[in-house]
């Protein structure tokens, strides 16, 4: 054995006992071969993804809907991007995580967060069409809030599931203004012209899927939706961790 080795050893053992892995939702000790949630957190997950949605505006709802005709919430509505996936309503354990991934920082939920959207994506039907993903461009007003941008580390990891590249095609636009306590159709003004093309990026002709944690109105999607199919895009679809169910008024988003 080397003297490396006789060092290095206790010095892991000493580690995982100060740092033992947790459930990266709940914290709770997570017996060998769990993970990485415990086995209530992934139940509860397991029960959130399942849950029927409408594929065209994400929401969560009993009602067989279509691609095609929407749900009755979004029938009458016109939706710029073509279809979404979601991982869970936002709600309950599933908006629990989402809040410690980008509130408490815990990036290393980067991983099993970005397997659980990338099979949310798989599901749908234009999954096999898809030619790139875009990350939601991330505001000065967000790095200075979670000091990483939460849209981007999941469209690297998607990407790494997928095989698909992941394209920062996309730059915010002058000074955000926060979206909290907006009505829908303040949000859609308030994200109208947010967003502009970097220099060099070529949506045109490709279908795209926009990558997000969060959608609480739809209309920073839309809004990504239209910069990217002024620009050319083919087909433009959108994929997010959690879908608040129509309830514009939560407080972090
Ligand atoms: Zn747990
Ligand atoms: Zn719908």
């Amino acid at each position: 054995m080397s003297a490396m080795w006789r060092l290095a050893r206790p010095i892991q053992l000493l580690a995982d006992l100060i740092l033992p892995d947790g459930c990266g939702a709940c914290d709770r000790f997570l017996a060998t071969g769990d993970g990485p949630w415990c086995p209530d957190c992934a139940l509860q997950l397991g029960r959130a993804t399942a849950a029927p949605y409408c594929p065209r505006c994400g929401l969560t709802g009993t009602e067989p809907a279509s691609l095609a005709d929407g749900c009755h919430r979004c029938r009458e509505q016109p939706i710029l991007f073509d279809g979404m996936a979601r991982v869970g309503e936002y709600d309950g354990r599933l908006a629990e995580i989402i809040r410690a991934y980008k509130f408490a920082r815990r990036q290393r939920l980067d991983r099993p967060l970005g397997v659980l959207l990338a099979a949310a994506i798989t599901r749908q039907p234009w999954a096999s069409e898809l030619d790139a993903l875009v990350p939601v461009p991330t505001s000065w007003r967000s790095w200075r809030r979670y000091s990483f941008s939460p849209p981007a580390s999941l469209a690297h990891q998607v990407s790494r599931e997928l095989g698909l590249p992941a394209l920062p095609l996309l730059r915010e636009r002058g000074k955000a203004h926060r979206q909290v306590g907006l009505t829908l159709p303040e949000r859609v003004k308030n994200v109208r012209g947010r967003y502009h093309l970097r220099p060099g990026a070529k949506p045109a002709g490709s279908i795209l899927c926009i990558v997000d944690d969060v959608s609480t109105s739809g209309s920073t999607l839309q809004e990504v939706a239209r910069t990217l199919k002024t620009a050319g895009a083919t087909r433009v679809y959108a994929a997010v961790l959690g879908r608040t169910n129509g309830n514009l008024d939560s407080p972090d988003f």
